[in-house]
């Protein structure tokens, strides 16, 4: 994207993007209720957090204050890891059978293949790297440009362990708040049941568009 040479507009803030589906289109694997809540109030909740640390990088420079830019700066890469991470998660879902599920295909299908050997390798370790994140955070696929191999991420909160400027290509949501309203402390029911609702096209789009 051209940067602008004449920035004249207000400030831009985040915004929460709509699901992709109806929030009961998940069912059986995720409710309504456990979709509607994670969307509406937590994914918000990072949204309305991470305009609130720009609004106050914002007011500092009008008022020439001082800032405790350390602070400030590892709630803001909380805040935005959080957004951008979920604004990712809910497009590469899809209703179960409706684009949903299944295995990948095209380009990725190959990828996968090249580099775990088998797509149940891939799933495999995909699964544990979900099921074993310490305390809340998420796994990824992302993919490397530098030597053109997909690499599987396990990131802590929203912001740890995150390998810079990697492409992120499909991420699963494995804090609590992703699965107790369904799975209570069951991780690995919710580990699996994602699977189902893997939309395996979209994954391919992002790989297809480096
Ligand atoms: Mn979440």
């Amino acid at each position: 994207m051209a940067v602008q040479k004449m920035v004249t507009s207000p400030l831009k803030k985040y915004e929460l993007p709509p699901l992709p589906y109806a929030p009961g289109d998940l069912e059986p694997h995720i409710s309504e209720e456990q979709l509607s809540l994670h969307h509406d109030k937590h994914h918000q909740g990072y949204v309305t957090g991470a305009n609130a640390n720009l609004d106050k990088l914002e007011k500092a420079r009008q008022e020439g204050s001082d800032l405790d830019m350390k602070a400030l700066l590892k709630e803001l890469s909380f805040n935005i890891g959080g957004h951008v991470l979920h604004s990712l998660f809910w497009p590469n879902m899809a209703p179960a059978g409706k684009g949903g599920g299944g295995t990948p295909g095209g380009n990725l299908a190959d990828r996968i293949d090249h580099e775990w050997g088998s797509f149940d390798r891939f799933k495999a370790e995909f699964s544990k790297t979900a099921s074993s994140v310490e305390g809340s955070g998420w796994a990824a696929l992302a993919y490397c440009t530098m030597t053109d191999r997909p690499m599987i991420m396990q990131i802590e909160k929203h912001n740890t362990n995150v390998y810079p400027t990697f492409q992120i290509l499909m991420v699963l949501d494995v804090w609590e708040h992703a699965y107790y309203v369904d799975y209570r402390n069951n991780r690995g029911q919710f580990v699996d049941a994602f699977w189902n609702v893997v939309n395996w096209d979209e994954v391919d789009r992002r790989l297809e568009k480096l």
